[in-house]
């Protein structure tokens, strides 16, 4: 999959085109109907995934503001069992989570065998709000990428496949999307001034990005870069991402009890 990054690749997002859609040679509407033939994939295995009780699955979803987190999780899981999957958002952390290690409040949302879990936002925020707002000094965050390998390599030894996604938008699209918050009614309480500040660091944010993506890309836990100026096609994209790696886990249903053949039910 040509969004993948691979270990040691050097990210330099300029060259990264978030208008892409080389991936997909249908049109829109054809996009759409892929989706729901995947929704229906996923859904399945998703109920495979809990019947076998052996896998857990993590999904990180991290993007600049107005990116498309929440309507990744809208579109890509439409039709999942709800009981299945879970959505952790991780936001301004509490004193408690900021008088702890920044993994303290991470792990407890980390996925069980069967389960299905969605991070909106995540650790990340550690390497990214935290560096970029100097909220705690360069020689800590620093050391963070390390940490964090470390801690989700040990998830991965111990059962869970993760899945990150970036989603890539342009600075014009964001300007675009933020527009649309301050305008359309439906859509003004998403709009929030704090945006428009977060907005100003932008070149900050991809930098911060940019150097997290290249240093916590690993074979077990890898980032991928998602053209995202066009929700269809980022949709698609993970969606198509996610059922193939799931389909790669080869899962079956556990075996029956003994004799379930021969048992009468009265
Ligand atoms: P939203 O996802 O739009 O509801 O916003 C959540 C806010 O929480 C964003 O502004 C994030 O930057 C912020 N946030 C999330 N994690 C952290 C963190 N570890 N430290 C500081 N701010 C964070
Ligand atoms: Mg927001």
């Amino acid at each position: 999959m040509k969004y993948k990054i691979k270990q040691g690749d050097k990210v330099d997002l300029n060259k990264w085109d978030p208008n892409e859609i080389s991936e997909w040679s249908g049109d829109k509407k054809k996009a759409k109907e892929k989706l729901l033939e995947l929704n229906k994939k996923l859904e399945q295995l998703q109920e495979l995934l809990y019947a076998q009780h052996k896998h857990k699955i993590l999904i990180i979803l991290q993007a600049m503001d107005t990116g498309g987190k929440d309507g990744v999780v809208r579109a890509v899981f439409e039709g999942v069992n709800p009981s299945g999957v879970r959505v952790a958002s991780f936001k301004v952390p509490t004193q408690d989570e900021i008088d702890h290690d920044y993994l303290w409040r991470i792990h407890k949302y980390t996925p069980g065998s069967g389960e299905i879990v969605i991070f909106n936002r995540s650790h990340y925020e550690d390497v990214l709000v935290v560096r970029v707002h100097q909220l705690v000094s360069k020689d800590v965050w620093e050391k963070r990428y390390e940490h964090i390998n470390a801690f989700e390599k040990m998830l991965t030894d111990e059962g869970t496949l993760i899945l990150k996604f970036f989603l890539h938008i342009s600075n014009e699209e964001q300007k675009e999307r933020l527009l649309e918050r301050q305008t359309i009614p439906e859509k003004q309480w998403k709009f929030s001034n704090g945006d428009l500040n977060e907005r100003k660091l932008w070149s900050e944010y991809q930098a911060a990005y940019e150097d997290a993506l290249q240093k916590t890309s690993t074979d077990c836990s890898p980032w991928y870069v998602i053209p995202s100026n066009r929700n269809w096609y980022r949709n698609l994209m993970i969606a198509t991402i996610l059922v193939k790696a799931l389909e790669s886990l080869k899962m079956e249903y556990p075996k029956p009890i003994d004799g379930i053949e021969k048992i009468v039910i009265q």
